[in-house]
């Protein structure tokens, strides 16, 4: 089976420690980023945002996850075309959105690499070719198994109201990809994030890991439930696209946390993560798997 582990919505609180173990492991993935999270991280740590950026383009695959992350309005973004950028009622259309992420990450990568980042296609990672991206909050696939000609077209699977994005996205170089499971986690944050987030666009990574957010944004299951719908998707499909996302995996003072701490009767501990990942990925390996970014999908 080839497995094609994805992490999304970085580079932010998480996105290091999910690093340190694919390196341990020797292991790529792909990450999708957003805009606005990079931005937030580089205000907060400039250096170890940086570091972390180069260590994805150096070693695994980036794929663009838009730059607004649709503010968390998902809906309102599929349904009217982007999001307000202004109180008079201007919007940033979708494709804009997309062209502001990429410009992000372009940007920052130039900033570590200066002119020595000689890349023929602006915005991936130093070993590849193809432009990757990701709708946010929706599962939709667009991209092309090689050439796209009438006698082989695009796989197309869409979410309601999202294939005319897709398609814009594809026709500029993308491909665009979903995923066939998810490491399931809480979404405290995100979740009805208008009211909780009170306006601000993004959540700080100081405040992801303040001792009062740690049971936040965390991992609903242990890896053995991951492995169970792996091996489910594998009956049908030789082709895994795991589904994370960085911030479950940030690291907790543990020794702190061990006061209220309630661990199951299996085990899991859901601040311990970045053990729990290790694990998953050692059961992989064990049974076979061949791990690959998504460019290299085909
Ligand atoms: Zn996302």
């Amino acid at each position: 089976m080839e497995v094609f582990l994805t992490f999304d919505d970085g580079i932010h609180a998480g996105t290091a420690e999910v690093l340190t173990v694919l390196e341990k492991m020797k292991i790529s993935a792909t990450f999708f980023l957003v805009g606005k999270e990079m931005d937030s991280m580089y205000k907060w740590d400039p250096k170890k945002f940086l570091d972390t950026l180069k260590k994805i383009a150096e070693g695994h695959s980036i794929g663009n996850h838009s730059y607004s992350h649709t503010d968390e309005k998902y809906k309102d973004y599929y349904e009217n075309d982007g999001v307000l950028s202004s109180s008079d009622g201007t919007r940033m259309s979708v494709e804009e959105d997309f062209d502001q992420g990429s410009s992000s990450i372009q940007d920052y990568l130039q900033l570590i690499y200066g002119d020595g980042y000689g890349k023929k296609i602006a915005g991936v990672g130093t070993k590849q070719e193809k432009l990757l991206a990701r709708l946010p909050g929706r599962n939709t696939s667009y991209f092309s198994t090689g050439k796209n000609t009438v006698l082989n077209p695009p796989y197309i699977k869409c979410e309601p109201n999202t294939k005319k994005y897709s398609e814009q996205l594809f026709l500029k170089g993308y491909n665009v990809f979903g995923w066939n499971v998810e490491w399931n986690m809480s979404f405290d944050f995100h979740l009805n994030a208008a009211e909780q987030m009170a306006g601000k666009k993004t959540i700080s990574p100081a405040e992801m890991y303040l001792k009062e957010n740690r049971y936040k944004d965390r991992l609903l299951n242990d890896w053995s439930v991951v492995m169970d719908n792996i091996h489910r998707i594998v009956e049908k499909q030789q082709k895994v696209v795991l589904l994370m996302h960085d911030r479950a995996f940030r690291s907790t003072d543990l020794k702190e946390s061990q006061k209220d701490l309630s661990i199951s009767n299996t085990g899991f501990d859901p601040l311990n993560a970045e053990t729990e990942l290790e694990m998953l990925i050692g059961a992989l390996i064990a049974q076979g798997a061949i791990f690959k970014t998504l460019d290299h999908f085909f």
